[in-house]
C-alpha cells in the first residue's frame, strides 16, 4: 500500500496517518524527517540538502527528488508507506514516477476552514506528558484527565482561529496544482473529515479499497 496523505493544517493528519500505519503495517516516510536525518544517516544527497536546511532556504527538487529515491529503496520501504509532504508540486509528483513509484490512492483530507477554526478551540494537552486530545474528535476518556498519565489537561492556546483560517488558505493555494494533477489522472479521493478519527480513519480505509 502506497499512499500520499494531504490535507490542510489542524486536520489531523497526524493521528490519522498514524492509524493507517498499523491498520496497513506500513510505515511513514516524512519529507521534514527525512530533511532533518539525511546527512546524519549518510544519505548521498544528505549534505546537500543541509546546506538548504540549515540556510532556512528551500530545498531544490533535484535534491528532494535525490533524497525521496534513496529513502523509498531501502528494505523499510517495501512494503508500503504513507508519504507525508512530498511530493508538493505536479513536478515531483512526475518526479516520484519515474523512480518506478505509482502511489496506490492519494487520500485527500477535507474539512472547511470554519469548522477547523471551531475544532482548535477544543484542543487540549497533557501538562505533564504532552498528550494531545480533542473535546471534539478526541476526547480522553475522564473529562479533564490524561488517559496516559492521570495529569490534568490544559487548553493550548497556540492556536488561534484567525491563524488557522489563514493557514488553510496558503495551503490551499500551495497545493491547487498538486491536488489537480492527483485529481486529473484519477488518483485523488476526498475523504470528508469532519468526524471523530476513528471514524475519519474507517473512511480511509474504505477509500483505498
Ligand atoms: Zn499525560
Amino acid at each position: 500500500m502506497k499512499l500520499l496523505l494531504l490535507g490542510p493544517p489542524c486536520v489531523g493528519k497526524g493521528s490519522v496517518s498514524r492509524k493507517l500505519l498499523k491498520k496497513f503495517d506500513i510505515i511513514h516516510v516524512g519529507s521534514g524527517e527525512l530533511l532533518r536525518a539525511a546527512y546524519h544517516l549518510g544519505y548521498e544527497y544528505g549534505k546537500k540538502a543541509k546546506e538548504y536546511v540549515d540556510k532556512g532556504e528551500l530545498v531544490p527538487d533535484e535534491v528532494m527528488n535525490g533524497l525521496m529515491k534513496e529513502r523509498l529503496s531501502k528494505d523499510d520501504c517495501q512494503k508500503g508507506f504513507i508519504l507525508d509532504g512530498y511530493p508538493r508540486t505536479p513536478e515531483q509528483a512526475k518526479a516520484l514516477e519515474e523512480m518506478g513509484i505509482k502511489l496506490d490512492k492519494v487520500i485527500n483530507l477535507v474539512v472547511d476552514p470554519e469548522i477547523l477554526a471551531n475544532r482548535i478551540l477544543g484542543r487540549r494537552s497533557c501538562k505533564n506528558c504532552g498528550e494531545i486530545y480533542n473535546l471534539v474528535t478526541m476526547p480522553p476518556e475522564k473529562e479533564g484527565t490524561c488517559d496516559k498519565c492521570g495529569s490534568a489537561l490544559m487548553k493550548r492556546d497556540d492556536d488561534v482561529p484567525d491563524v488557522i483560517r489563514h493557514r488553510c488558505e496558503v495551503y490551499k493555494d500551495k497545493t491547487a496544482r498538486l491536488n489537480q494533477y492527483y485529481r486529473d489522472i484519477g488518483l485523488l479521493i476526498d475523504v470528508d473529515a469532519d468526524a471523530m478519527l476513528d471514524e475519519v480513519c474507517e473512511r480511509c480505509i474504505e477509500a483505498v479499497k
